[in-house]
């Protein structure tokens, strides 16, 4: 018969998207053991049931399913370097960080037999986490995972391993680079001395549409920080000047690397 049990998950890193990632799990019935670097992150889980781990190598011993969500390559990395020794045989491990495809071709090299990666990087922020309506772009053979998958947002195949951090990137620095031209061509009509919200409306009317709501939204918290890191990771892949103009507006005034990505267009 076959076996219907919700699948054990051990998700590590519990930030702004790991939390309520990792909250919809376990309110979907999973069996839930976390780690995150900063212990007290994960309280409001373990007060509803999850069992927090002293280690990742702890949290993903028994686990089916392995998720992480972790700020950047480097600390994807320095997880993985504690948590592979004790992947057993079976365990799907699914990275829904940020962080490109070399490093998912670097962690995918070190997995033990019988050990699969899906990279599964998401659109959308924690407004869209929480409510399990991510989009999630997956590399690699989902349909193991599917359940759980299901239950953080809607999932788009992009082809093999690797292929969903290549598209993130694509689809980030794109709206990345809208929300940056946005900011611009306010800048622009206020040196002209145009009303902003006359300027925002009629820009919303045309082709930078998605970027106005981005630049105008107020239920995300994605960092400059991680916006600049996610830039810094596609212009190491190709010449792309207009990227590396954005990278440099976005990291010339530190007071605005933890404000969401909406504040560089004021
Ligand atoms: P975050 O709030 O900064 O959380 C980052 C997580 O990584 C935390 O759990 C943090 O642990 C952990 N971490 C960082 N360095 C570490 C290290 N060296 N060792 C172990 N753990 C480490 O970031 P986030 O907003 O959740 O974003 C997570 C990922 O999702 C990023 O790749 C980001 O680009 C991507 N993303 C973000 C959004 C968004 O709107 N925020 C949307 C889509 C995708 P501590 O708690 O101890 O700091």
């Amino acid at each position: 018969m076959e076996n219907t049990a919700p699948q054990k998950i051990a998700f590590i890193g519990l930030g702004s998207m790991g939390l309520p990632m990792a909250r919809r799990l376990l309110d979907a019935g999973h069996p839930l053991t976390v780690w995150n670097r900063t212990p007290a992150k994960a309280d409001p889980l373990v007060a509803d049931g999850a069992v927090l781990a002293t280690s990742p190598a702890e949290a993903v011993r028994d686990a089916d399913v392995v998720v992480t969500m972790l700020a950047d390559p480097a600390a994807a990395l320095a997880v993985a370097d504690l948590l592979i020794p004790a992947l057993r045989p079976g365990t799907h491990w699914i990275d829904t960080s940020t962080v490109g495809p070399d490093t998912v071709t670097a962690l995918a090299a070190r997995l033990p037999d019988g050990v699969t990666l899906i990279d599964a990087p998401v659109m959308g922020s924690v407004d869209r986490a929480a409510t399990g309506e991510l989009l999630i772009l997956a590399g690699g053979d989902t349909a193991p995972v599917a359940a759980v998958l299901d239950r953080l947002g809607a999932t788009t195949p992009c082809g093999g391993p690797g292929t969903g951090a290549a598209l993130k990137l694509v689809l980030i620095n794109a709206a990345i680079g809208g929300v940056a031209l946005v900011a611009e061509a306010l800048t622009l009509a206020g040196a002209l001395g145009l009303p902003r919200d006359l300027a925002l409306r009629t820009l919303g009317a045309g082709p930078l549409a998605g970027a106005v709501g981005r630049a105008t939204a107020t239920g995300s918290y994605f960092p400059v920080a991680l916006a600049a890191k996610d830039v810094a990771l596609a212009t190491a892949l190709a010449k792309l000047p207009l990227l590396e103009a954005v990278h440099s507006a976005l990291t010339e005034d530190p007071a605005l690397l933890a404000e969401d990505l909406a504040a560089i267009a004021g």
